[in-house]
């Protein structure tokens, strides 16, 4: 079995299909999905897929690239998490590839995430993305090691995965490293400790290799999977069982829903 780390089901280009995808999932052993917040107003959504599907869980969280939000206070995402559905706190994280200018309000808004994640006591779905430095810095300062979390999406060097890992987090793949010219985290995915990996698709976005410009969807995990298992010479059940039991370790969830 396989799980989906974390993808974005509310959207409205899934939501649209999600009896299908659903089934598509069961179809290819995707067992769960974490259904994965941006903004506020729309996070009643992502819990409501969360209530409504006992293989779905949700997290609450504001992204670093959306900008015009009212900015969320520690306390309002812990009361927010407090939920059994809502396994983590996020996404947050910076991003300065999207992002340019004064980007003091994405830091100042990751800092009340990590925050919220240690009243909350849930772990962190962090994005970074030509920030690696300055994230890393924010968590330490921050005691992020405390509560632990996922490095999603992940495109940064072996270094900044060790320095994450030091920090009690996981690194997650997506269909990136599907990808011909993914050489360097091709790398990263094959020596990578198994018991620090998780998979996701970040769908609807980057369709792994041979969907790839496609609209992506949590059934792709798969090929998230089969990838590492080629890279590594290993089976690809037995990515499949590591990943799995990571993601249960990470989030504290019980495997029976
Ligand atoms: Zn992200
Ligand atoms: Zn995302």
């Amino acid at each position: 079995m396989f799980i989906d780390s974390h993808c974005h089901l509310d959207f409205p280009d899934l939501a649209a299909n999600l009896d299908e995808l659903l089934l598509r999932m069961q179809e290819n052993q995707v067992t769960h999905a974490l259904c994965v917040s941006v903004n506020l107003p729309h996070f009643p959504r992502v819990r409501a897929l969360a209530e409504a599907h006992e293989n779905l869980f949700a997290s609450v969280g504001v992204h670093p690239d959306y900008e015009d939000q009212i900015e969320p206070e520690a306390d309002e995402l812990a009361d927010l998490a407090n939920h059994p559905k809502v396994i983590a706190i996020g996404e947050t994280g910076l991003d300065y590839f999207r992002l340019t200018g004064d980007l003091e309000w994405q830091r100042k808004r990751f800092r009340q995430h990590i925050r919220a994640a240690r009243k909350a006591n849930k772990p962190l779905i962090v994005h970074t993305r030509s920030a690696a430095a300055d994230t890393l810095r924010i968590m330490q300062e921050e005691g992020a090691d405390e509560v632990g979390g996922v490095m999603h999406c992940f495109t940064e060097s072996w270094e900044v995965a060790q320095q994450a890992i030091a920090m009690n987090f996981y690194i997650s793949f997506s269909g990136i490293v599907t990808f011909k010219n993914a050489v360097a985290l091709k790398e990263v995915a094959k020596n990578i400790q198994l018991n620090r990996m998780l998979i996701e698709t970040d769908s609807p976005y980057l369709a792994p290799v041979p969907f790839r410009g496609k609209l992506n969807q949590p059934a792709f995990v798969r090929h998230v999977a089969e990838e590492i298992a080629q890279l590594r010479a290993v089976t690809i059940e037995e990515i499949a069982v590591a990943t799995t039991d990571n993601f249960f370790n990470l989030f504290k969830v019980n495997r029976n829903g």
